[in-house]
């Protein structure tokens, strides 16, 4: 699938709020192969929506996929050619970890430090659970 048409496809997946649906929807990553580089134009709009640090997620990716890379103002460079389709689940992975609730679904949560630990604290139900700390 081509990057456009997953553009498209995220536009129509987009949570219809009148209908009342719970879902979470990440937007799929946009963005081309520049040379030996990934460019993902959307990054920070994807950081965004999930509401968690550019940083931390962009640290997460690079070493699911074992590449060097750096945060830009507008982007999120990987130092190496990915697939989007790569790039996408390993987003998908890092939502799961980070941001659902594993107890009631849901992605109302944050990230905590608390005693050296990083801690997932849902506002949906109260609960905590410890995650893993990238560096
Ligand atoms: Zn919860």
């Amino acid at each position: 699938m081509k990057y456009e048409e997953m553009l498209k496809n995220a536009i129509e997946n987009l949570p219809d709020q009148e209908a009342g649906k719970q879902r979470f929807d990440v937007p799929k990553v946009k963005g081309h192969i520049q040379g030996n580089r990934t460019i993902l134009s959307n990054f920070h709009i994807i950081a965004k929506t999930i509401n968690r640090d550019p940083e931390h997620l962009l640290k997460f990716i690079l070493r699911e996929l074992a590449s060097p890379g750096e945060l830009s103002e507008s982007a999120a460079i990987i130092k190496s050619k990915v697939s989007s389709e790569k790039v996408n689940n390993k987003i998908n992975k890092y939502v799961h970890e980070f941001v659902i609730c594993p107890d009631c679904g849901k992605p109302d949560t944050i990230l905590k430090k608390e005693k050296g630990l990083t801690i997932k604290v849902c506002h949906a139900c109260g609960s905590k659970h410890p995650v893993r700390t990238i560096k």
